[in-house]
């Protein structure tokens, strides 16, 4: 794996363990969109096909922090149908859904612009 890979890959795991595999805004049980089976010690005995697809969220937009904001802090775990593309609103108009705001968002996963900022310092 190069090092891009590497940290985008460990980024994903750390959000979607941190948030056991669900949909932080609809809470509905997914797995990794790119594929992997980590999802299936949170979800034992749900049928793996009625698993919703999951997106790693970047909160704040990866060019706005020091390096790319590829931390937990500011990563939400949201399913690929649904919820991602309202959050995806704030950053294409730069208005937000109803209840999909960045702050929103940081709240659901009890982070800040602050945290996620200072994480992506140290890590980087
Ligand atoms: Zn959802």
């Amino acid at each position: 794996m190069s090092g891009k890979k590497q940290v985008r890959s460990a980024f994903r795991a750390a959000v979607f363990t941190r948030d056991r595999f669900r949909c932080v805004m609809c809470g509905k049980p997914g797995k990794d969109r790119q594929g992997g089976d980590a999802h299936r010690k949170y979800h034992a005995g749900i049928p793996v096909e009625t698993l919703v697809p999951l997106d790693a969220h970047h909160i704040t937009n990866r060019n706005e922090l020091p390096n790319g904001g590829y931390v937990a802090e500011n990563g939400i775990s949201l399913c690929d149908d649904g919820c991602h593309l309202l959050a995806e609103v704030f950053h294409q108009t730069g208005i937000s859904h109803p209840g999909f705001s960045p702050d929103e968002l940081y709240s659901k996963i009890g982070s800040s612009v602050e945290e996620a900022r200072r994480a992506d310092s140290v890590d980087g």
